[in-house]
Protein backbone atom coordinates (compact mmCIF):
# COMPACT_ATOMS: atom_id res chain seq x y z
CA UNK A 1 0.00 0.00 0.00
CA UNK A 2 1.31 3.50 -1.04
CA UNK A 3 0.16 6.81 0.69
CA UNK A 4 0.48 9.98 -0.66
CA UNK A 5 -1.02 12.05 2.30
CA UNK A 6 -1.74 16.07 2.39
CA UNK A 7 -1.38 18.62 5.32
CA UNK A 8 -2.77 22.52 4.07
CA UNK A 9 -4.54 24.94 5.16
CA UNK A 10 -3.18 28.56 6.57
CA UNK A 11 -0.63 30.04 8.43
CA UNK A 12 -1.74 29.24 12.53
CA UNK A 13 -3.65 25.84 11.74
CA UNK A 14 -1.18 23.87 12.88
CA UNK A 15 0.28 21.81 10.01
CA UNK A 16 4.06 21.86 10.79
CA UNK A 17 2.97 20.46 14.34
CA UNK A 18 0.90 17.46 12.79
CA UNK A 19 3.47 16.91 10.25
CA UNK A 20 6.28 16.49 13.41
CA UNK A 21 3.48 14.53 14.75
CA UNK A 22 3.43 11.93 11.48
CA UNK A 23 7.24 12.39 11.31
CA UNK A 24 7.69 11.13 14.61
CA UNK A 25 5.42 8.16 14.66
CA UNK A 26 7.35 6.60 11.19
CA UNK A 27 10.99 6.59 13.25
CA UNK A 28 9.17 4.69 15.64
CA UNK A 29 8.21 1.81 12.71
CA UNK A 30 11.53 -0.10 12.56
CA UNK A 31 11.25 -1.03 9.08
CA UNK A 32 10.64 2.58 7.73
CA UNK A 33 13.14 4.47 6.70
CA UNK A 34 12.12 8.18 7.25
CA UNK A 35 13.32 11.81 5.40
CA UNK A 36 12.69 15.16 5.98
CA UNK A 37 12.81 17.86 3.39
CA UNK A 38 12.12 21.58 3.08
CA UNK A 39 12.86 24.37 0.23
CA UNK A 40 16.22 26.48 1.19
CA UNK A 41 13.86 29.98 0.68
CA UNK A 42 12.56 29.15 4.04
CA UNK A 43 14.81 30.27 6.59
CA UNK A 44 12.95 31.74 9.33
CA UNK A 45 14.29 30.28 12.11
CA UNK A 46 16.60 27.36 10.88
CA UNK A 47 18.55 26.66 7.84
CA UNK A 48 18.51 22.88 8.59
CA UNK A 49 15.34 22.23 10.62
CA UNK A 50 11.13 21.93 10.26
CA UNK A 51 10.44 24.54 12.99
CA UNK A 52 7.01 24.52 14.33
CA UNK A 53 5.60 28.60 16.11
CA UNK A 54 5.72 26.62 19.51
CA UNK A 55 9.64 25.85 18.84
CA UNK A 56 9.33 21.77 18.27
CA UNK A 57 12.11 20.89 15.69
CA UNK A 58 12.87 17.97 13.85
CA UNK A 59 16.08 18.01 11.54
CA UNK A 60 15.28 18.40 7.75
CA UNK A 61 17.24 18.96 4.75
CA UNK A 62 17.01 21.98 2.49
CA UNK A 63 17.26 21.85 -1.00
CA UNK A 64 17.21 24.48 -3.53
CA UNK A 65 15.28 22.28 -6.28
CA UNK A 66 12.47 19.65 -5.95
CA UNK A 67 14.43 16.82 -7.55
CA UNK A 68 17.03 17.21 -5.48
CA UNK A 69 14.88 15.50 -3.12
CA UNK A 70 14.18 12.59 -5.89
CA UNK A 71 17.84 12.21 -6.09
CA UNK A 72 18.70 11.71 -2.71
CA UNK A 73 16.04 9.25 -1.56
CA UNK A 74 16.48 7.09 -4.62
CA UNK A 75 19.88 6.87 -4.46
CA UNK A 76 19.99 5.92 -0.58
CA UNK A 77 19.95 2.17 -0.13
CA UNK A 78 17.98 0.57 2.07
CA UNK A 79 19.67 -2.33 4.46
CA UNK A 80 16.86 -4.89 3.81
CA UNK A 81 14.42 -5.17 1.26
CA UNK A 82 11.28 -5.43 3.04
CA UNK A 83 12.36 -2.25 4.75
CA UNK A 84 9.97 1.06 3.32
CA UNK A 85 11.09 4.89 2.47
CA UNK A 86 8.72 7.97 3.77
CA UNK A 87 9.53 11.35 2.44
CA UNK A 88 8.28 13.97 4.40
CA UNK A 89 8.27 17.83 2.65
CA UNK A 90 7.25 21.04 4.69
CA UNK A 91 6.57 24.20 2.81
CA UNK A 92 5.89 22.51 -0.43
CA UNK A 93 3.47 25.26 -1.63
CA UNK A 94 7.50 26.59 -2.72
CA UNK A 95 8.14 24.10 -5.41
CA UNK A 96 5.81 24.40 -8.18
CA UNK A 97 4.91 22.50 -11.06
CA UNK A 98 8.15 20.29 -10.57
CA UNK A 99 6.48 18.63 -7.29
CA UNK A 100 4.44 16.66 -9.05
CA UNK A 101 7.28 15.01 -10.75
CA UNK A 102 8.67 14.40 -7.52
CA UNK A 103 5.57 12.91 -5.76
CA UNK A 104 5.39 10.42 -9.28
CA UNK A 105 9.07 9.38 -9.18
CA UNK A 106 8.94 8.77 -5.39
CA UNK A 107 5.88 6.80 -5.59
CA UNK A 108 7.19 5.22 -8.47
CA UNK A 109 10.23 4.16 -6.47
CA UNK A 110 7.56 2.66 -3.88
CA UNK A 111 7.98 5.72 -1.17
CA UNK A 112 5.05 6.59 1.08
CA UNK A 113 4.75 10.65 0.76
CA UNK A 114 3.63 13.29 3.55
CA UNK A 115 3.26 16.72 2.16
CA UNK A 116 2.45 19.89 4.38
CA UNK A 117 2.42 23.17 2.87
CA UNK A 118 -0.37 26.52 2.53
CA UNK A 119 -3.19 26.02 -0.27
CA UNK A 120 -3.76 29.41 -0.88
CA UNK A 121 -1.27 32.59 -1.43
CA UNK A 122 -2.74 35.89 0.67
CA UNK A 123 -4.97 36.72 -2.43
CA UNK A 124 -6.86 33.65 -1.91
CA UNK A 125 -4.83 32.01 -4.90
CA UNK A 126 -3.83 28.20 -5.35
CA UNK A 127 0.03 28.12 -3.93
CA UNK A 128 2.87 26.63 -5.99
CA UNK A 129 3.00 22.83 -6.18
CA UNK A 130 0.24 22.13 -3.42
CA UNK A 131 -3.02 22.53 -5.97
CA UNK A 132 -1.77 19.61 -8.04
CA UNK A 133 -0.41 17.77 -4.71
CA UNK A 134 -4.02 17.58 -3.33
CA UNK A 135 -5.10 16.43 -6.78
CA UNK A 136 -2.89 13.69 -6.49
CA UNK A 137 -3.05 12.80 -2.77
CA UNK A 138 -4.89 9.42 -1.33
CA UNK A 139 -5.78 11.35 2.09
CA UNK A 140 -5.90 14.90 2.53
CA UNK A 141 -5.89 17.16 5.71
CA UNK A 142 -7.21 20.71 5.31
CA UNK A 143 -6.72 22.38 9.00
CA UNK A 144 -8.13 25.38 9.79
CA UNK A 145 -7.12 28.54 12.66
CA UNK A 146 -10.44 30.82 13.45
CA UNK A 147 -11.05 34.55 12.27
CA UNK A 148 -11.49 37.31 14.70
CA UNK A 149 -14.90 37.38 13.41
CA UNK A 150 -15.87 33.75 15.03
CA UNK A 151 -16.03 31.78 11.96
CA UNK A 152 -13.10 28.53 10.39
CA UNK A 153 -10.55 30.23 9.19
CA UNK A 154 -10.35 30.27 4.75
CA UNK A 155 -7.55 31.68 3.85
CA UNK A 156 -4.18 34.11 5.42
CA UNK A 157 -4.87 37.42 4.45
CA UNK A 158 -2.44 40.30 4.83
CA UNK A 159 -3.31 42.21 8.11
CA UNK A 160 -2.07 45.32 6.31
CA UNK A 161 -2.78 45.80 2.39
CA UNK A 162 -0.27 48.42 1.63
CA UNK A 163 2.48 46.46 2.90
CA UNK A 164 4.15 44.76 -0.01
CA UNK A 165 6.86 42.99 2.11
CA UNK A 166 6.25 40.34 4.66
CA UNK A 167 8.00 37.87 6.27
CA UNK A 168 7.35 34.95 8.50
CA UNK A 169 4.22 34.98 9.88
CA UNK A 170 3.88 38.40 11.36
CA UNK A 171 1.50 40.63 9.36
CA UNK A 172 -0.68 38.01 8.62
CA UNK A 173 -3.83 36.72 10.33
CA UNK A 174 -6.46 33.78 9.46
CA UNK A 175 -9.16 35.24 7.98
CA UNK A 176 -12.57 33.54 7.22
CA UNK A 177 -14.17 33.36 3.71
CA UNK A 178 -16.25 35.76 4.34
CA UNK A 179 -14.31 38.31 6.12
CA UNK A 180 -11.81 37.85 3.26
CA UNK A 181 -14.30 38.97 0.16
CA UNK A 182 -15.95 41.50 1.96
ZN1 LIG B 1 -14.36 36.24 9.58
Amino acid sequence: MLNIEVITGGMFCGKTTLLQKKIREAERVKFFKTYVFKPSTDNRYSESAVVSHDGDEIEAIAVRHGMQIVHHVINDSLTAPEHKKVVFIDEAQFFDAILVNVIQRLVANGCDVVIAGLDLDSNGRPFGGMPSAMAMATKIHKLTARCKCGNESYVTANKDKKSTVQVGNEGYEPTCIKCFYN
